[in-house]
């Protein structure tokens, strides 16, 4: 049996003290032992109802039964590639990537995390044009590696790291004018999420998308869309650039594309763009990226999005949280100032960074996980597995309902 204060202390002396203390102050006081579809146990038993999913990446819940069991067989076949022979699970989901996503994205390079996909996407935009400058959003986020955190926007993380990368600009979000500014005959590519997630669970206005495709086709820039936190059913659509019909030049996919069992990050491009290097095979490659366990993963993972109808259910139930959600904002509106967000990526605005981190205490307390977004500390975010049920959404409104009578009386009483 794990003890709490002997993992705690092995955090605070072995991983990272300054998290470790954060941990502790947010009122954490369990270690996962245990998950199966939305509920995560610690080592006292205690039952917790997961509405972050790792930041995403649990689109099928813990333990997809379907996924562990393609993962297992492959496990006993063969992990790992030798490197040398070719590998049929890596080959099968590209095929399938290729079918499920928009427009004519053909190809696809595997790696194992969003931050590596989204450099995969960079550097084959800028290997493709022969360009150099990358147009980014501000508040956008991309992954903490040198180069996707040069196309991130918050200076808390930018700023101890500079010099970032060289051409790399950055745009107001949703802002057509700047974006139409930035774009030169040196630009490369524009990389953008189609919602942002980590700054806040930010939708753009209808026509943004679909302005930038425009833009890319008349300067010759590719458009990267990153939707390793948007993609594979959380939005209510398989990929959220689906809601404006826009087809990208390059897909960033991490996070749950591994089924929530193993870690897989895909970068999917056009046939055009991976031509472009098809002299040069090896300019860009990983040495365990595509690897047979984590593709058998993906691969079950895709059936299971399409068998199970994720993309609708998530916006079934997307639509419940968020009507509740509003309720509670008429309830609460000295507290909440917005709810925004589409499918089951959901943002809840307080009104003060206090608020927020109170809040999701106050409901880790009532053992409902959350987590505020990485951007924007005001937001907590609200992103179940997309197997979630009208009845763990229920519990969850009434944990939320309960927290936010607690931090108010709490506030009343320190005023
Ligand atoms: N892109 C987006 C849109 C993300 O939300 C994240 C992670 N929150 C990343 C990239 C980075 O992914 P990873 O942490 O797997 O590197």
């Amino acid at each position: 049996m794990e003890s709490f204060e002997k993992i705690a202390e092995l955090y605070a002396r072995h991983i990272n003290p300054g998290l470790a203390r954060l941990m502790k102050f947010a009122g954490v006081d369990g270690v996962e032992i245990r998950a199966e579809g939305i509920w995560v146990y610690d080592e006292k038993g205690n039952r917790y109802l997961d509405f972050l999913a790792g930041f995403g990446a649990l689109n099928f819940g813990h333990r997809h039964p379907k996924i562990v069991a393609a993962v297992k067989e492959q496990l006993d076949k063969m992990p790992l590639s030798s490197r040398v022979l070719f590998n049929a699970p890596q080959a099968k989901l590209a095929e399938a990537l290729a079918d499920i996503t928009p427009g004519k994205l053909q190809f696809c390079f595997f790696c194992h995390s969003g931050a590596e996909a989204v450099e995969a996407c960079i550097k084959f935009a800028r290997l493709a044009t022969g360009r150099k400058k990358i147009v980014a959003m501000k508040n956008a986020y991309h992954g903490k590696t040198l180069g996707a955190l040069s196309a991130s926007g918050r200076d808390v993380y930018r700023q101890p790291f500079e010099p970032l990368l060289e051409w790399f600009v950055h745009v107001p979000f949703g802002d057509k004018d700047a974006l139409a500014q930035a774009i030169d005959e040196d630009t490369a590519a524009v990389i953008v999420e189609p919602i942002q997630g980590e700054g806040g669970v930010i939708v753009p206005p209808d026509e943004f998308l679909p302005f930038a495709r425009k833009l890319c086709d008349e300067s010759g820039a590719l458009l990267i869309v990153d939707e390793v936190q948007t993609g594979l059913g959380r939005t209510g659509k398989n990929f959220a650039v689906e809601h404006w019909g826009v087809e990208p030049d390059l897909m960033a996919l991490a996070k749950s594309l591994g089924g929530g069992v193993i870690p897989l990050g895909a970068a999917v491009g056009t046939k055009q763009i991976f031509e472009s290097f098809s002299d040069r095979p090896l300019i860009h490659s990983s040495t365990l990226g595509g690897n047979p366990l984590a593709c058998a993963a993906g691969l079950a993972s895709l059936k299971v999005l399409q068998e199970e109808r994720l993309a609708d259910k998530a916006a079934e139930m997307g639509e419940l949280l968020l009507k509740g959600l509003r309720e509670l904002q008429s309830q609460f509106p000295d507290m909440l100032s917005d709810i925004r967000g589409k499918g089951l990526l959901i943002g809840v605005e307080f009104v003060s960074e206090d608020f927020a981190a109170l809040t999701a205490a106050s409901l880790l307390q009532r053992r409902v996980l959350t987590a505020y977004t990485l951007n924007n500390p005001r937001v907590i975010r609200l992103e179940p597995p997309l197997i979630v049920e009208r009845e763990h959404i229920q519990l969850a409104l009434d944990a939320f309902s309960d927290a936010l009578s607690q931090v108010r009386n709490l506030a009343a009483i320190l005023a």
